[in-house]
């Protein structure tokens, strides 16, 4: 009788318990990949990376107000799982890019900040109010980025792709400049200048992220002049697997010399349903050969559908919307990485170059 129960318990035992115990160790022992977040926050910019180690990097907090930071915060909590943010940068000073700060900090611990440096004076496109309450939320300890700068983290775990973050643009320079360098500065056969751009979006920090093979360029809202800096004499940044489009997609900004350069696979506009997602952008980028893919955060509802991509590449199709966002997941060897929109159960895969 005892022999028989302990005969069944053990069958049970390995039936039932085992293959629910190693699977979880499977699961707890699976390397982990990089994700991207393209969170909508309506023609602003907010871009959540979270490394395979669990370390943050939040670029850009959209507009000011309970909307966007509540969008960045759930992203960050509910989807990526994250306690804190550990590290933030600003890319200017605009609205559409600080705004979010203090309300967001009031939602989730943010650690560090990082910007292209305070103004010592206001200049006409900057609002006080915005720059204060970054001020007060920081306590004056942001650390401000020059071009060449990395923002340090960690590569754990063990045989993960190499991981780096690197500052390309900032303060209206770009990587191997002097700061005398003027802005428009003739390069290259096909150069094409546009009036000096005296907004701080030419002092947009641009940034660079490589993880293995794949290669990611978020250039916050750098206009025409600096992009092109970025592409002549030396292509700066050199191809990449992803570009989010400069300045939500605003013609202004995306110079075919800068798209030609750095030949992205796929682009990411972080446009709303009345900014962004321009005519001109959009020919630049389907011009370019190796361009597979193009994703909007919103459909741009004062153009044609001809000037939108496909609608399964659409997160958001109408002006008062769900906030949905667009998620980029980077496999832990770094060969592939797919694009989702969960909330319409959209994905494609990719291969990195
Ligand atoms: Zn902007």
């Amino acid at each position: 009788m005892k022999s028989s129960l302990m005969k069944k318990l053990l069958k049970i035992l390995w039936l039932v318990v085992l293959p629910i115990l190693s699977s979880q160790a499977i699961a707890q022992a699976a390397p982990k990949g990089l994700d991207i977040y393209f969170i909508d926050v309506e023609g602003g910019a907010a871009t959540l990376i979270v490394t395979p180690a669990g370390h943050s990097l939040l670029i850009d907090t959209g507009f000011p107000g309970e909307r966007d930071a509540g969008r960045i915060a759930r992203v960050a909590v509910e989807v990526a799982g994250l306690k804190q943010i550990d590290h933030c940068v600003i890319t200017h000073w605009h609205r559409d890019h600080v705004g979010g700060v203090p309300t967001l900090a009031k939602l989730i611990p943010i650690k560090n900040y990082y910007d292209h440096g305070l103004p010592p004076t206001l200049a006409a496109d900057m609002q006080a109010e915005f720059i204060d309450a970054y001020k007060q939320t920081t306590g004056g300890g942001s650390v401000t980025l020059k071009p060449g700068d990395e923002i340090k983290l960690p590569r754990a775990p063990k045989n993960s792709p190499m991981l780096m973050v690197r500052v390309v643009a900032a303060g209206g320079m770009v990587v191997g400049e002097q700061s005398s360098a003027p802005q428009i500065r003739p390069c290259g056969e096909n150069f094409e200048s546009k009036a000096e751009d005296a907004s701080d979006n030419a002092n947009s920090i641009g940034i660079l992220l490589t993880f293995g093979s794949f290669r990611f360029f978020n250039g916050g809202d750098l206009t025409w002049n600096i992009e092109d800096r970025l592409a002549c004499p030396k292509n700066i940044i050199g191809a990449v697997d992803v570009f989010q489009v400069n300045h939500h997609g605003v013609d202004s900004s995306n110079n075919p010399s800068l798209v030609r350069a750095i030949k992205p696979q796929v682009a990411i506009i972080d446009n709303g349903p009345k900014k962004g997602a321009e005519s001109h952008t959009f020919a630049t980028l389907k011009n370019n050969p190796e361009l597979q893919a193009i994703y909007q955060l919103h459909r741009n509802l004062r153009t044609t559908d001809k000037e939108n991509t496909m609608a399964g590449y659409i997160a958001n199709e109408e002006e008062s919307c769900q906030g949905n966002f667009i998620k980029l997941a980077i496999e832990p060897n770094s060969r592939s990485y797919t694009v989702s929109i969960p909330a319409k159960q959209i994905s494609r895969r990719f291969r990195t170059r």
